[in-house]
């Protein structure tokens, strides 16, 4: 069995700016506001994902919260962290390193966007292409107020937990692509275990609460079951 408290450690010194020289690049995309409701679960959910302690656990809704709120904050967290972990990688993925968004031969994903003119249609693009439009597409969504409205005391839309699925299914494939096709490089730069870390914490979380279908999982069925055995 391995000491918690170890675990914690290694996962905040994993975390620690020293260790991730990419972390500099980076800017969290979207903050609440300081002394608000959505602020105070926000840090929860951020204390959740440091834990590093049984975090099967700690990824349920906590006792008395909002399943929406959960769900928006802990989305924005996780949205930041995928950032950080192609951040480490973005100077490999390129438009001929990565012609096409896969992971591996087997799984190929194409660009759609109802709201685009461009993206109608499902459409082949590079993997640097699918991340930047995925990133903005993300973005645009946490800053929508009908969306994801920033005061508590507007309703979340009514399809709010299928923005959020399409947010984790779009999410996963961030993971599912680097760790096929730059996982050598994370490794070359000591950042797998970080990557490994984030990935864990991302699956418990979508499995919990159901955002990503079975089928979905299946590039990384193996990484799932060897890194989140019990
Ligand atoms: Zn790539």
């Amino acid at each position: 069995m391995v000491n918690p408290i170890l675990l914690a450690h290694v996962y905040l010194s994993l975390c620690n700016t020293v260790h991730l020289p990419w972390l500099a690049d980076f800017s969290a995309k979207k903050n609440f506001k300081e002394g608000s409701l959505r602020h105070e679960l926000h840090k929860k959910a951020v204390a959740t994902l440091n834990s590093g302690i049984d975090l099967r656990q700690a990824v349920k809704l906590p006792e008395g919260e909002d399943m929406n709120e959960w769900l928006a904050v802990s989305a924005v967290e996780f949205f930041n962290r995928v950032n950080l972990v192609y951040g480490a990688v973005c100077d490999f993925c390129t438009e001929e390193s990565c012609p096409m968004m896969r992971a591996g031969p087997a799984y190929e994903y194409q660009w759609k966007d109802d709201t685009s003119a461009e993206y109608k249609r499902p459409t082949y693009v590079s993997a640097p292409k699918y991340i930047s439009l995925l990133m903005d597409w993300i973005e645009q969504i946490i800053s929508d107020e009908s969306k994801f409205p920033s005061n508590p005391e507007v309703p979340f839309p009514k399809d709010f937990q299928k923005i959020i699925q399409q947010m984790f299914r779009r999410l996963f494939r961030v993971f599912a692509h680097v760790y096929y096709e730059h996982f050598n490089q994370l490794s070359e730069i000591g950042a797998e275990a970080h990557i490994n870390t984030c990935y864990k914490h991302f699956y418990y979380f979508a499995t919990e609460f159901n955002l990503i279908p079975t089928k979905e999982l299946e590039p990384l069925k193996d990484l799932s079951a060897a890194l989140c055995k019990k």
